[in-house]
């Protein structure tokens, strides 16, 4: 740090409540050292109390942005002059740029998962593809697959406080792209099983398969599978998830998280920088 830190060194933040768990601030920095560049990334405690405060410090401090986490990423975009098309429809944001004190709102995470598809060479543009969860992470991924082309996007979800979330992100993508987004209950397994069944990609976007639901899936069986699909769980501890298991042994190509996780990260280093991350090297240290 001594070596890369001086008076010339631009300041990123991570806002969030709790933060003091997260590995961003050694994934970027570690991405900065390697690239050579003269920005740091420092992890701020802020929650919904102190965050005006915190977002006019990045104008004062001529901060180059910052990242933002829970409880956070729906709060702050009253502080912010303007939104990305996702940020926007996402209602969320994970990202914020500051150009000269005007200061933009991005949500990468959709971005992250699209490039992490790219990376491993599945193209879901055009096609359908069926989603469980209509929660933080499944929101922006719904958008952003709906932005960038996929065709039709089928999405379930348990009767819970995400069920109305559901609802609204069919209607914005219904109303916003040329993407056709339908809504239906978790509960209903045949359905399940018939969306799946014409779907090019399945992902599961809720936490069951990490802790405290490790070992845990909804898909009742093997038969709601088949070896041309392909299947993406967006958790990334564990690296293989029930659901990830039981496709391999059907024989579908699958992805966990962690792309999802180094591609957002990417998308805001490219972001504040115009240069991206050093992927083989951080696949390297992530793995
Ligand atoms: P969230 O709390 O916003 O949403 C949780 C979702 O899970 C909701 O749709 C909820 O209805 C559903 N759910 C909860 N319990 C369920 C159950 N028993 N059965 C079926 N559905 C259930 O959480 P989030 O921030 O969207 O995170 C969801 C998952 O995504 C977590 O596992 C998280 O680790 C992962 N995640 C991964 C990345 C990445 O970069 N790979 C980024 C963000 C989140």
């Amino acid at each position: 740090m001594a070596e890369r830190v001086d008076a010339k060194t631009i300041l990123i933040g991570l806002m969030a409540d709790p933060i003091r768990h997260s590995s961003s601030p050694t994934m970027h920095n570690e991405a900065y050292a390697k690239l050579g560049l003269n920005y740091v990334q420092m992890a701020f405690e802020v929650d919904n109390s102190n965050l005006k405060d915190a977002v006019n410090a990045i104008r004062t401090l001529g901060m180059r942005g910052s990242n933002i986490s829970m409880p956070n990423k729906t709060e702050i975009l009253q502080y912010l002059d303007e939104l990305s098309p996702a940020a926007k429809l996402c209602g969320a944001v994970n990202t914020v740029v500051n150009d000269n004190g005007h200061l933009t709102g991005h949500n990468t995470d959709g971005l992250g998962f699209m490039a992490a598809l790219k990376d491993n060479n599945i193209d879901v543009i055009g096609k359908k593809m069926t989603i469980v969860g209509a929660g933080g992470a499944a929101t922006a991924i719904q958008i952003q697959a709906a932005l960038d082309g996929v065709k039709e996007i089928s999405i379930f979800n348990i009767k819970d406080a995400s069920w109305e979330r559901a609802i609204t992100n069919a209607e914005k993508i219904n109303n916003n792209t040329e993407c056709t987004a339908h809504v239906y209950d978790l509960a209903d397994l045949a359905k399940l099983k018939e969306e799946i069944a014409d779907s090019y990609l399945f992902v599961n976007a809720t936490g069951v398969g990490m802790k405290p639901l490790e070992g845990q899936t909804y898909i009742p069986d093997a038969s709601y599978l088949r070896p041309d699909l392909i299947v993406v769980d967006v958790i990334y501890a564990p690296r293989e998830t029930a659901l990830l298991k039981m496709a391999k042994e059907v024989g579908c190509k699958t992805m966990n998280g962690l792309g999802m996780m180094l591609f957002q990260g990417d998308a805001a280093v490219q972001l504040y920088t115009g240069k991206a991350m050093p992927i083989p090297y951080m696949k390297e240290i992530l793995d």
